[in-house]
Formats: C-alpha cells, sequence, structure tokens
C-alpha cells in the first residue's frame, strides 16, 4: 500500500485532519481540501487512487463534485462521508458515482476496511485501460499483462490469446473445435494434441499454484473457465 495516493475533501477542518493524520499512520499519502472547488483542483492536478469527500461541502457540493471526478476518471473509487442518513441521500450518492457511503460518526477502523477492500478491487483498474477477469485473474488488454491475486503472470503470445478466448467465454464449455477455430484459425484435426498441450501450459501458470483452479476439462466435451466470483 505504499504510494497510494488519497484525496479528502471535507469542509470540517477537526474530522480532514484527523482522517487524514490516521490514513497517513497507515502508510497512505493525503491531500486535504477543505472546500469543493478546491478538492477538485487538487484533483485535476494530482494523481489519485481513491477519493473520500463530504456531501455538504462549500463551493461545490460533494454529489456534483463526485459527477465532475467521475467524468475525469470513471473507475476511481469514491467514498462519500457524511451525516446525512436518509435513503434519498445514499440513492443520490450511488447515482452520482460513488462507490461507497459512512455515516458520520464513523469508527476510523472501519473506514480504513472500506479504503482497503475499494483500492483492492479496484486496483487494475485505476492507471490501466481494457481489462478482462475471472475471480482475481485479470488481464490487461492494453498492457497485455496478466496477474493472478496480484502475482504477475508471463505468458506467450499463444497462451495469452487462448486466456483471452477464455476470459471472453467465461463458464461456457468450449469444444476443441472452438478452440482451434478461435485461437488457432484452423478447422480442428483430431490428429493433434496441440490444444491439450497448449491448455496445459496456461493451466501450469495460471492455476497450479494458486487454491481453486480457472479452467476446468469436461471429459469429451472440452475445456471450461469457470468464474465463481
Ligand atoms: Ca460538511
Amino acid at each position: 500500500m505504499q504510494d497510494i495516493q488519497i484525496l479528502i475533501v471535507e469542509d470540517e477542518k477537526k474530522i480532514a485532519d484527523s482522517l487524514s493524520q490516521g490514513l497517513r499512520e497507515n502508510s497512505f499519502q493525503t491531500q486535504v481540501a477543505y472546500d469543493g472547488n478546491l478538492g477538485l483542483s487538487l484533483f485535476k492536478g494530482g494523481v489519485f487512487q481513491l477519493v473520500i469527500l463530504d456531501i455538504n461541502l462549500p463551493r461545490l457540493n460533494g454529489y456534483d463534485l463526485c459527477r465532475m471526478i467521475r467524468d475525469i476518471n470513471p473507475a476511481i473509487p469514491v467514498i462519500m462521508l457524511t451525516a446525512m442518513s436518509s435513503v434519498d441521500n445514499k440513492i443520490e450518492g450511488f447515482d452520482a458515482g460513488a462507490d461507497d457511503y459512512i455515516l458520520k460518526p464513523f469508527d476510523f477502523r472501519e473506514l480504513l476496511v472500506r479504503v482497503r477492500a475499494l483500492l483492492k478491487r479496484s486496483h487494475s483498474t485505476v492507471s490501466t485501460g481494457v481489462s478482462l477477469r475471472a475471480g482475481e485473474l485479470i488481464m490487461n488488454l492494453d498492457s497485455k499483462e496478466v496477474s493472478r491475486e496480484g502475482q504477475s503472470i508471463l505468458l506467450t503470445a499463444k497462451e495469452f490469446q487462448l486466456l483471452e478466448y477464455f476470459l471472453r467465454n467465461k463458464n461456457r464449455v468450449l469444444s476443441r473445435a472452438d478452440i482451434a477455430l478461435n485461437v488457432w484459425d484452423i478447422d480442428f484435426d483430431s490428429g493433434t494434441n496441440v490444444i491439450d498441450v497448449y491448455v496445459n501450459y496456461l493451466r501450469k501458470k495460471i492455476d497450479k499454484d494458486f487454491t481453486s483452479p480457472l479452467i476446468h476439462t469436461q471429459i469429451g466435451m472440452g475445456y471450461i473457465l469457470k468464474d465463481r466470483s
């Protein structure tokens, strides 16, 4: 969790400062804005991985600020912090794009748990482009990187294509003929075991060192990548 920048936008100075201090004590970097406009300009000028914002703010309220932040970065996690507890307020907050909602007064430890959970969930998408995923396995289609539970996995070009095909067809049985046609662009020749060989290569890399396998054999039918998440 080093070098994670969190933006705090909160006009109650005492709350903002104690929040900032608590996060810093837990190895996060923080920047604090005491009003909405300043929050927006700090956001535009920096690189943040998460935003915590109050709703009742001077100059620019939290809902509007949240929408503006969403327009700039659709993937960044936003936690709304507020004393307003009505259902309408919550719905408006989620409509504005908040990922989570914490009522004041709050327990700092609870906030910390939610911060960590959101960062974990968004880890792969904050700074990067389009990705495919199955549980904790993430394939980034722009950078061509693959990781599972945060460990990076090196694949050959063919293994990458094969995994991409599985991820695009999660929870569907794929026959060897489907795989041959879509990954190798060939008609399946039953005399070759190239597909089984490559599926095994892939399994060694993405499944072997992890507790629950993603790729399963359907005897007599082919293979399936199961995503239970
Ligand atoms: Ca306020």
